[in-house]
């Protein structure tokens, strides 16, 4: 039976009528981090000109993937904003010349079947794509790999409540899409792809119906309605009963989220860096909930009035990235990013605080990677214990903390836990 529970979607209000698009940034803040590591060596300084789509940092040690321009215009600092997880990060400040300047390094490129294994590596590394379902992994990688790989799983489940970016994504972008797919298989040579979609998802399961008639490779299969079907060990158990231990490609799977998926498209069409995407402004509190294609670097406050603004800035509770596995935020002054796939604001609960632990083992119960959550909330104490109960495999996809009925945010202490191990190591 699929390790899962069913959890309110309150997407209603997140579904819009089109994806708008905010492209007026005056500055734009690049954070220079890349799946949280700032280990990046940064390529401009104060005062050069750069257009948009030039590298202006690197990664250093694996993965060394670039970080591009925006925007087109004038470097003028580096300075610190707050990130999606909370924390400061360095960023290259850009003050936009609304000019539009294009690299000259992006030379667009017709027919997207037409690479080789190793040109379409090298595309989508050079292109700066990572896993935009919110993980942020480079996504070159997955296919730079020895084992044969029998299929592609494309991700559309997005189980996190209130986010709705990939769904207007695939409503709207559905045909690019599937031709993506269809050129990833036909290139890496990969016998079939699943595009996975909600039971009960009716518009998408319509559309995709609509477009998929000729690529007799790409099938379409509906997952339970349960959280976190979107985790990549629990979609892939469901739907080839399968585990693996360290990635999907030792089973010969490689998932891709569908915003990843059109990345890669851009990439392959245009020569198109990772400079934008589509993510979800919602919530209680927000005047009009938008889904909106933003800049990388922009100000998620500019990108709030844009849109309208709040419907009371006051005793407001603003998450970056959603409900389950997203961060609380103390303010709006953070900036989009590529693995930010929504802000949700909704009204401070304050009578939500948490109570003693009840020790009903809810949390145990729940956890998808088959953790004790409360064991090693309360071994944190303790780094010798914390090494047996093994933190790092935590996901971190919130059902503790949803489940926990004395209100504590067990996903925290889990963190808190991985990041304790991470350095006792
Ligand atoms: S411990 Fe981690 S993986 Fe397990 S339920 Fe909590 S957040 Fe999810
Ligand atoms: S769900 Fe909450 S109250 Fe129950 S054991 Fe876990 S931490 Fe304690």
């Amino acid at each position: 039976m699929t390790r899962g529970v069913k959890i309110p979607k309150c997407k209603k209000d997140s579904i819009t009528e089109k994806i708008i698009k905010y492209s007026k940034p005056k500055f734009v803040y690049i954070p220079l981090i890349c799946q949280n590591d700032i280990n990046i060596t940064v390529l401009v300084k104060s005062g050069d000109y750069v257009c948009k789509g030039d590298v202006i940092a690197r990664k250093r040690g694996n993965f060394r993937i670039p970080i591009h321009a925006s925007v087109s215009g004038k470097v003028t600092s580096i300075i610190e904003k707050p990130y999606l997880n909370g924390s400061l990060v360095k960023c290259v400040v850009i003050e936009n010349d609304f000019k539009e300047k294009i690299s000259s390094k992006i030379v667009p490129r017709k027919h997207i079947n037409d690479y080789t294994k190793e040109e379409f590596i090298d595309k989508i590394r050079d292109a700066g794509i990572v896993g935009l379902g919110g993980g942020g992994f480079p996504t070159f990688a997955k296919y730079d790999t020895d084992s044969k790989i029998k299929t592609l799983i494309v991700n559309a489940i997005e189980c996190e409540p209130y986010i709705a970016a990939d769904y207007m994504l695939l409503q709207e972008k559905c045909e690019e899409i599937l031709e993506a797919i269809d050129a990833i298989i036909e290139i890496n040579d990969i016998p079939e792809a699943i595009i996975a979609i909600n039971r009960g998802n009716t518009k998408t399961r319509e559309i995709i119906n609509t477009f998929i008639g000729t690529y007799l490779k790409i099938k379409l299969v509906e997952v339970p309605n349960l959280y976190p079907m979107g985790w990549e060990r629990t979609l892939i158990k469901e739907i080839k009963g399968i585990t693996y231990n360290h990635i999907p490609a030792e089973q010969g799977i490689i998932v891709n989220n569908v915003s990843t998926i059109y990345a890669v498209y851009e990439a392959l069409k245009y020569d198109k860096p990772l400079i934008e995407r589509v993510i979800t402004i919602t919530g209680e509190m927000i005047k009009e909930p938008q889904n909106i294609l933003v800049r990388t670097g922009t100000p998620v406050k500019e990108i709030i009035e844009s849109i309208g603004g709040y419907k009371r800035f006051k005793d407001i509770y603003l998450i970056a990235g959603g409900p389950m596995m997203g961060a609380a935020m103390d303010s709006d002054e953070l900036v989009s990013s590529p693995n930010l796939t929504g802000i949700v604001v909704n009204r401070n609960n304050v009578k939500q605080e948490a109570i003693e632990c009840l020790r009903c083992g809810k949390c145990v119960n729940v956890c998808p990677a088959k953790l004790s959550p409360v064991l090693i909330m309360n071994g944190l104490e303790s780094p010798e214990k914390l090494k047996h109960l093994r933190p790092e495999k935590c996901v971190e996809c919130g059902l503790c903390s949803y489940i926990c009925p004395s209100k504590i945010k067990v996903r925290d202490f889990v963190i808190e836990a991985k990041n304790v191990n991470r350095k006792e190591r």
